[in-house]
């Protein structure tokens, strides 16, 4: 059975569940299921509303990074605090398939996408602009959690994307973010960490949503990829979402019998099978 799902962050809007469900059918159209998760989230990165390419956060020094991955079972692609590019998730598969390392960061990743042809883009969105001054204000004023802290998370965070499929016997993972709102420049999430916020072998893929901090401490993509070979992807899955508490999280998974996408919060995902 062939099957992709696919996320659209933890905490997003559940009326996003639509367009997740749309691009999940358009990318289930390729052969491989590399270009399905990389098609996946290419649709994801163009759509503004979500976090990711066009309509990505901004930081607290206004300017954006992105980090984008993609993996297959031996093989990883990503970039770093990718600037300037329309969409960071091709330029982690050509760092795979066309260079000889498997991360490249700053400068280094944006001077590779223009060789490879990406031409300068400004992911900018003016709803992100708003975002970040309604948060900023509120800090202020006082009228939400401190910074960071999970409540404050519960309206702040959301949109980030990721898609994990299974296609002619193959897996593939792939995941794409502006990151979390008002982050130090050069912050780096779990996204493109291999095993935190993206996991994929020859049994399974794993992609997670969350506060990247988070996700890194538990190293939970590659722990849950791991339950996955003795429990169910579901109880996998819900065993690593109740590690998080109330803490933000989220995560798509999938083996060779079953796919799931869970949070614990709103988390507009879509999972199809054929
Ligand atoms: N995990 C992402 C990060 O920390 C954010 C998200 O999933 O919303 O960069």
């Amino acid at each position: 059975m062939d099957m992709i799902v696919l996320h659209g962050g933890a905490s997003a809007r559940p009326e996003l569940k639509d367009r997740v469900k749309k691009y999940a059918e358009i990318a289930f159209e390729k052969e491989t299921a590399l270009e399905a998760v990389v098609e996946a989230v290419r649709l994801m990165e163009d759509d503004p509303l979500f976090n990711a390419g066009t309509g990505s956060n901004i930081r607290i020094d206004g300017s954006i990074q992105m980090d984008a991955a993609v993996m297959v079972p031996g093989d990883f692609g990503g970039v770093i605090n990718i600037e300037k590019v329309k969409n960071p998730v091709l330029v982690a598969r050509d760092v795979m398939l066309h260079s000889p390392h498997l991360i490249l960061a700053g400068d280094g990743a944006v001077q590779f996408a223009r060789k490879m042809g990406y031409e300068e883009y400004d992911p900018y969105t003016e709803m992100r602009r708003e975002k970040r001054e309604k948060t900023i204000r509120k800090l202020k004023n006082g009228e939400i959690p401190e910074y960071y802290h999970p409540e404050f998370f519960k309206e702040f965070l959301g949109d980030t994307v990721g898609a994990v499929a299974y296609i002619n016997g193959e897996f593939a993972a792939a995941v794409s973010t502006g990151g979390t709102i008002l982050t130090l420049r050069g912050r780096v999430g779990d996204s493109p960490i291999v095993g935190s916020g993206i996991y994929c072998d020859s049994h399974g893929a794993v992609v997670a949503t969350g506060i990247g901090e988070e996700i890194i401490r538990r190293t939970a993509s590659i722990r849950l990829y791991m339950n996955m070979l003795h429990s169910s992807v579901e109880d996998a899955c819900d065993s690593m979402i109740e590690e998080f508490n109330d803490i933000p999280v989220g995560f798509i998974a999938i083996n060779e019998e079953a796919a799931c996408a869970k949070s614990n919060l709103s988390m507009p995902s879509a999972i199809i099978k054929r």
